[in-house]
């Protein structure tokens, strides 16, 4: 019998830290799970879930235009926003009850408080400590809103989920997931909506025609897209709505400012200093590919390693470290082909390389690309367009990265990941029968390059 209390304590009950959890317990280990917050951390609480429910319902609107073209009549239609949040919320309250039950079920002992590490085999909650042979900090990671003038004005994804009132009018600072995300979700439901960036184009790091055309079509469904812009103050007013004044000196008015400029590790007062844990200069919690921090006994995964922000990556992360403590495996996270989605509208799927990355990384990449309107909105009227592209090495013939902007190109992407994952030659694409009508046959019927790659 071991001398510790647990085998296993985890801090922080989000996606990684939940999976890890289970897994060991399942496996015999003995767990403590602590948690101070909601269980299932910000994809289930404030993240991917309430936000995926949020994108849905800002559909709806073009749904019923669109259905005019099809023969449809009714009446403009009303949004209710207390009735999408408290649904929402409902649901969301369900998930934490059943996260409660998974960890319970599976034998874990939840904990419920912030903890802190005392030493490298001790951790306080409350006042109360427990000893493990193993600690595993997953505790995520928190908005981060620079500060400026009038800064304690705005708001974070954390709150935009529990809104008093649905703004008439919104402005979404920031140009990556959340805030292209937003900027939709906001515009959907009816807001007058502004997207401000610091940069010349938004979605940084994605393909640059992709981004392009990301661009194009947000703006087409009614969002004020200012780049290369940023905002130097926030005043507020006496009835309640915000002025801010940009830093080229104009000034906007609008009744919510919703910042969405990246995400920290959230580590502070968990205690990494005194156990003198390894830390990035953004607070992140250095690991070896073991996700073992520089104390042995203290473990990492998920957003506080800051190696890639997604929920399916923290899963990975947390099964890969289970399977090799106590499953006898040695396990890697590849971290190579990682498909991704941007919930905007239309949807970025996206999986390997941009044309700018393979043009850097190879010397001969053909480029297959196309555009075009959706067979739906030849009926709906709608000018909403999908755009694909391929990257191929042409001297391999492997598939090197695809993109897509289209309705459901999460969906498309998730089964081009697998292909790539595969090794698939642009060969296996076109010998791959089409599925007749879709957008997605596209993929398998691009039959001449559209350019060949050029190194910038
Ligand atoms: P991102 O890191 O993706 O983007 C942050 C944005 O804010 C960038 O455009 C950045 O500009 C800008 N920015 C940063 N600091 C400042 C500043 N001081 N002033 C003005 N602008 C600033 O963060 P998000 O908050 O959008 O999302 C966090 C992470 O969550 C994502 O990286 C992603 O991994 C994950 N996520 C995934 C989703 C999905 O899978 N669909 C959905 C939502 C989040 P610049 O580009 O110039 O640096």
């Amino acid at each position: 019998m071991s001398a510790y209390d647990f085998d296993l304590f985890v801090i922080g009950a989000g996606s990684g830290g939940v999976r890890a959890a289970r897994m060991a317990a399942a496996m015999g280990v003995r767990v403590a799970v602590a948690e101070d917050r909601h269980l299932g951390g910000t994809c289930v609480n404030v993240g991917c879930v309430p936000k995926k429910l949020f994108v849905y319902a800002s559909h709806f609107v073009e749904e019923f235009e669109n259905a005019r073209g099809f023969g449809w009549s009714a009446t403009s239609p009303d949004f209710d926003w207390p009735t999408l949040r408290d649904n929402k919320t409902r649901e969301i309250e369900r998930l934490n009850g059943i996260y409660r039950n998974l960890l319970v079920n599976s034998g874990c002992e939840l904990i419920n408080g912030r903890a802190t590490l005392v030493d490298a085999n001790t951790v306080a909650v409350g006042d109360k400590t427990y000893t493990a042979e193993r600690i595993l900090v997953a505790v995520g990671g928190w908005p981060h809103v620079p500060e400026f003038p009038g800064s304690e004005h705005v708001i974070s994804s954390n709150e935009v989920f529990y809104l008093d009132q649905f703004p008439k009018r919104a402005v979404v600072v920031g140009g990556g997931y959340i805030a292209v995300e937003f900027a939709g979700i906001f515009a959907g439901l009816g807001a007058d909506t502004s997207l401000i960036y610091r940069g010349e184009l938004f979605l940084r790091g994605f393909d640059k025609e992709v981004r392009e055309f990301t661009a194009e079509e947000v703006a087409k469904k009614g969002v004020d897209l200012r780049f290369s812009s940023n905002i130097a103050s926030v005043e507020k007013l006496e009835d309640g709505s915000l002025r801010a004044t940009l830093e080229d000196g104009s000034v906007l008015e609008t009744d919510l400012i919703m910042y969405a400029t990246g995400r920290k590790p959230k580590v502070e007062g968990i205690g990494l200093e005194a156990l003198g844990i390894e830390q990035a200069a953004n607070g992140a919690i250095v690991v070896n590919d073991q996700f073992q921090t520089s104390v042995p006994s203290v473990y990492a995964i998920g957003d506080v390693i800051d190696r890639v922000q997604l929920t399916p990556v923290a899963l990975a992360e947390g099964m890969a470290l289970v399977r090799n403590l106590y499953g006898n495996q040695n396990q890697k996270v590849d971290y190579e082909l990682i498909p991704t989605a941007v919930f905007c509208q239309p949807n970025i799927g996206t999986v390997g390389l941009t044309e700018e990355q393979a043009a850097e990384r190879y010397s001969n990449v053909d480029v297959y690309s196309s555009s075009f309107r959706a067979m739906k909105h030849t009926l709906s009227g709608s000018d909403e367009k999908t755009f694909m592209k391929m990257l191929v090495d042409a001297d391999t013939d492997k598939v090197l990265g695809v993109h897509m902007v289209g309705p459901d190109a999460g969906e498309v992407l998730q089964g081009i990941g697998v292909a790539l994952k595969a090794g698939a030659t642009k060969a296996v694409f076109d010998s791959t029968i089409g599925i007749h009508p879709t957008a997605a046959e596209e993929f398998v019927t691009m039959r001449e390059p559209t350019r060949k790659a050029v190194k910038a």
